[in-house]
Order: structure tokens, then C-alpha cells, then sequence
């Protein structure tokens, strides 16, 4: 499902190393097959952005190329616009941070602050230690860069802070350098978790005493259900938490607009490398980011999301109750996702294909880990569908997987799920 190379490649034996560690990611390749109108797609995490005032919005950039221009068609600097970088303050101060405009880096998404971070900490084979699961897009990045990726459980209330311990403490034994630890704690993609507010101070406190950095990635964080935010990891520590921030998901992903918030040193090496890769980001993208903030009630859109995705999100629940009776799942209170666990001997990754024949596409666990596990899980996004297309959509699933519970009656387990193989 790759993307196809015609004939042969005269250039094969001249890429480099870290060519030959980039991944397609399992979502993009299955991108092709999912768009297909017959099949109901819970794989993907687009935001929903039907309801964004498009006439209002194409006015806005009218106005701003015609009376800023000059501005907005030019580079700009390395670290981003000056302006955008001081609303950003007042956004993560929803979430109790209170960044100084100066350590502000601007990026293209938060895709590509991911991507900065991971240049300038990872050196072939040092640890990074990211949740299991984790983001498959964060994964793909740890990838190119050649880390070596140790995971650690996540339950319903985030990471497990003992289990990052014991994780810290028996890398330190065998020797192995831990840069960061890469976490999602709001509303976790793909778990559909959150960190509970006991365990954020814990978290940080067990990083800084291993002197290990936290890398926290919060796209997501003001999509919680009609909830308050949630203060972030950052705002309990900003010496020694980088925060990736990001517009796609509270506004929309157009803009390709993201960023970064670093102590000064770090700061300054994310600054090079946004120099070094784009020599600035987008101003047009980022002069439009700002007029939406200032000119819009950029918060009553999030709240309107929140309700949004609340429902789709109930919608999933109950069909999950109805449909997938033996399987279990986790019960998100904001973001786009519930991870679920289906019964043993099924193996998702082998599933697909039958579920895409049935019409319906998911995302199998495997994606989200570093080291093969995954086969008895998949990602289900509820953002995009409507409710009745979620309903849709995992009943087509029960039918897929009670034929793959008779095959697994039959010939027993596929041999990939046994205990050994996980
Ligand atoms: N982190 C997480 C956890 C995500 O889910 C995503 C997008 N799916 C990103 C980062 C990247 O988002 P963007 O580059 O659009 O800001």
C-alpha cells in the first residue's frame, strides 16, 4: 500500500543511514484505502472543522494580504513572529503556563518542533522513554533519528509513575543515556487517557531527579468535554519541560501552524535548527494564526468543538456497549480517541484487510509501539464521522471480528498474538 517507485533505484546504495530509518507511517499508507466512500473510516485523526467560519475567515485573509502585504509575503525571523509568540502566552495560560514570548519557537505544526527536539537531544541508539502506546507520528521521528525507544504502561490515569521509576532506574543500571521522556498527557492519542492531576508533579519530580528531560506534547489539551483545562506539566516546571504546542486541533491544521516552548539554552539550539530546516516559518500562516486570535472568539470555537466532539465521542461509547460487548476500551473525557483491546487470539494488524473489505478501517495498535507490540489493540477515532457513521462503523466491526473469532475457534490464535511473540 506504499507509495510506488517505478523500475529500479539507480540511487539505493547512496542514501544515507538515516534514510534508510524513515517510516511510512500505518495511517498514512492505509490513507488511499480509507478515503474510499464506501468505507466508514474510524483510522484517522482529522479534526472536524465544518463548522469554522470559512466566508469570515477567507474575509480576514483578503483584509490581511491587502493591508499587511508586504509583511505577510516576506520571510520572516527563525524564531517566529513576535506578536504571535505573545498570544501564544496568553493561550497556554488556559493551562496555568506562563511562557516568556522569548522562549517561544515557532514551527511548522507541532510535527516539525517534534522533529527539532529530536535533532538536536538524539544521537544514534540514546533512550528516549515514551509512553506504551504513543504517538505513531512522534514514533516515525524517534525513528529517523535512530533512538532507541523504551516505553512505559499507561493506565487510566496517564503514565504510571512508578513504572517510569523502575523504567529510569534500570536503564541507569545497564548504563543507557535517557534524553527525554516523550509524553501526551491530555487526552492521549492513541489511549484516549489522561494524567491525573496527582500524577503530574510526580511525573516531573522522578524526570528532573534522573535528569531527564520531559517532552511534553499537548495538542489536544483544550479539547477536554466542557471540562476546565487542565494545567500542564509546563506550568509545574519550565526548567525542564519542553512544551509542543500546536493551532491544528483548536483551530485547524491549514496554517501548519505549531510551536515550541524551551528553558533560554534549548531555546536558542531550536531557534538554529528552525533556521538551518526552513529559514523561517510561514508568515502569512502565522500573521492569519494571529488575527485569529485577536479578531475572533477563538475560545467559544474550542468550546463548540468540545460539544462536537463530545457527542461523537458518546456516540462511539454506545456502539462500542452494543456492538463490542467482549471487548474493553478506554472512556476518553476530551480529545479524538479510544484505544480498545479486543479478545485474545485476534490479531488486528492481520484483521485489517478483512475490515476493509467489510467497509470499515481502523487503526491497529502496532502502530503505536516501538517494539511490535500492539496486535491486541487498535485506535478508534470518533472525530471526523458523523454519529451515525461511528454507529455505522463499529457494527461493521462486530461483524468482522465475530468471523475472526470463529477462524480463531477453529485454527486457534494467529501465532503473532501468542505470549512470546508480543
Ligand atoms: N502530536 C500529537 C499527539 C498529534 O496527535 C499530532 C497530530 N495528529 C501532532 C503532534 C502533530 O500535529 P501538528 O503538526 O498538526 O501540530
Amino acid at each position: 500500500m506504499g507509495r510506488q517507485v517505478t523500475g529500479m533505484d539507480q540511487w539505493a546504495d547512496m542514501y544515507s543511514q538515516r534514510a534508510t530509518h524513515l517510516r511510512e507511517s500505518e495511517i498514512r499508507a492505509l490513507f488511499a484505502v480509507v478515503s474510499r466512500p464506501e468505507v466508514v473510516s474510524l483510522a484517522g485523526g482529522m479534526p472536524n472543522i465544518k463548522d469554522l467560519p470559512i466566508a469570515r475567515l477567507a474575509e480576514s485573509a483578503k483584509q490581511l494580504i491587502l493591508s499587511h502585504g508586504p509583511q505577510a509575503m516576506q520571510y520572516g525571523s527563525g524564531q517566529g513572529w513576535g506578536p504571535l509568540r505573545e498570544q501564544i502566552g496568553n493561550v497556554m495560560s488556559y493551562e496555568g503556563s506562563n511562557p516568556n514570548p522569548d522562549n517561544v519557537v515557532i514551527s511548522t505544526g507541532s510535527q516539525q518542533a517534534l522533529d527539532y527536539v529530536t535533532q538536536i537531544f538524539i544521537n544514534p541508539g540514546d533512550v528516549i522513554v515514551a509512553e506504551a502506546p504513543s504517538y505513531v507520528g512522534a514514533l516515525g521521528v524517534f525513528a529517523a533519528y535512530q533512538a532507541d525507544v523504551v516505553h512505559v504502561p499507561l493506565d487510566e490515569d496517564g503514565l504510571i509513575p512508578q513504572a517510569l521509576e523502575e523504567t529510569l532506574a534500570d536503564l541507569k543500571k545497564v548504563g543507557k543515556r535517557v534524553k527525554f521522556l516523550y509524553t501526551v498527557p491530555n487526552f492521549h492519542n492513541p489511549g484516549g487517557v489522561t494524567m491525573s492531576l496527582e500524577r503530574r508533579p510526580q511525573i516531573v519530580e522522578i524526570c528532573r531527579r534522573h535528569h531527564v528531560l520531559v517532552l511534553e506534547d499537548n495538542p489536544y489539551g483544550l479539547l477536554g468535554f466542557h471540562s476546565e483545562p487542565i494545567p500542564s506539566l509546563h506550568s509545574l516546571a519550565p526548567d525542564t519541560v519542553i512544551y509542543l504546542g500546536s493551532f491544528s486541533k483548536m483551530f485547524a491544521p491549514g496554517f501548519r501552524i505549531g510551536w515550541a516552548v524551551a528553558p533560554p539554552a534549548i531555546r536558542q539550539k531550536l531557534v538554529l535548527a528552525s533556521e538551518s530546516a526552513l529559514l523561517s516559518p510561514s508568515m502569512v500562516g502565522q500573521m492569519a494564526i494571529s488575527g485569529y486570535l485577536s479578531d475572533y472568539n477563538w475560545y467559544g470555537q474550542v468550546k463548540a468543538f468540545q460539544g462536537m466532539y463530545e457527542e461523537r465521542c458518546q456516540a462511539m461509547m454506545d456502539a462500542l456497549q452494543e456492538y463490542l460487548p467482549d471487548c474493553t476500551w478506554t472512556k476518553p473525557t476530551g480529545g479524538f480517541y479510544t484505544w480498545v483491546t479486543v479478545p485474545e487470539g485476534i490479531d488486528t494488524k492481520e484483521m485489517l484487510p478483512r475490515a476493509v473489505t467489510g467497509q470499515v478501517a481502523y487503526t491497529s495498535g502496532t502502530a503505536f509501539y516501538a517494539d511490535g507490540q500492539g496486535r491486541q489493540n487498535i485506535r478508534l477515532s470518533y472525530c471526523y464521522p458523523e454519529p451515525d457513521v461511528i454507529r455505522e462503523g463499529v457494527r461493521r466491526l462486530s461483524i468482522v471480528m465475530n468471523r475472526e473469532k470463529e477462524l480463531v475457534e477453529l485454527f486457534g490464535p494467529s501465532p503473532k498474538t501468542s505470549p512470546e511473540k508480543k
